[in-house]
């Protein structure tokens, strides 16, 4: 690293600690592994080289391909949300920058990403390569569908980073009994991040709080 690169690094890493404590504690998220990886994560790596300095701000920020890497609060509350131990196996829709994803990578056994713009799912597998992560499968592919190969399934968990009207029967036959999915639920203004969890093959539901996602097409 040059002596430019160290002080950048030095700087985010500032910004970073302030996200944690600023638009993380400040809030609520309590889970400490979810705050010690967040922490930890260098989220400036998974924005577009222009909007770097703005990694840390407290908005979620344009991708590629009408994507958004969403706000920090919202990765930090859906992730919370699973109940994440380091045990399960995690379906995530939605895969964008890969930033959920990694943190998913960080804090379970495996996790398995479906992102159906083919040019994001390629340059997400490929930082995450460069990252070292090796429990991290990044497929292009349609969410709605579930994980297509079925050696993967089930799964203990599911998050989905699009809204949709509502959770799609593969994701329910997907997930194991007793499994938790975050899903923002509905349409354009008026979406509601939800919690579901599989009960005897049935959803049983949880409202958190509003959000604002790009659909799930
Ligand atoms: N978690 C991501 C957020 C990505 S935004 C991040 O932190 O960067 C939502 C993503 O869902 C977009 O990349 C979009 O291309 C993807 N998407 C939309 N519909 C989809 C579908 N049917 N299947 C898989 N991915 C989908």
């Amino acid at each position: 690293m040059s002596l430019s690169e160290l002080d950048n690094a030095e700087a985010f890493a500032l910004q970073r600690a302030e996200m944690v404590e600023r638009q993380l504690r400040a809030r609520h998220i309590r889970d400490p592994r979810v705050l010690r990886a967040m922490g930890a994560l260098p989220r400036e790596l998974f924005v577009p080289p222009e909007l770097r300095s703005r990694a840390y701000e407290d908005n979620a920020l344009p991708l590629a391909h009408g994507a958004t890497i969403s706000q920090p609060y919202v990765v930090a509350a859906m992730t919370e949300a699973l109940q994440l131990s380091g045990l399960e196996r995690v379906l995530e829709i939605g895969t964008g920058s890969g930033y959920q994803t990694a943190l998913l990578a960080e804090l379970a056994a495996e996790v398995y990403s479906l992102e159906l713009e083919p040019e994001l799912a390629r340059s997400a597998s490929e930082l995450l390569e460069r990252m070292h992560y090796q429990n991290v499968q990044i497929k292009t592919g349609d969410g709605r569908s579930g994980w297509p190969q079925p050696a993967a399934v089930p799964f203990d968990a599911l998050l989905c980073a699009a809204a949709t009207p509502e959770a799609p029967a593969s994701w329910l036959l997907q997930l194991r009994d007793g499994a938790r999915a975050v899903v923002p639920i509905g349409s354009g203004a008026g979406q509601q991040l939800r919690l579901l969890e599989k009960h005897r093959g049935r959803w049983r539901r949880k409202d958190l709080f509003p959000v604002r996602f790009v659909p799930l097409r």
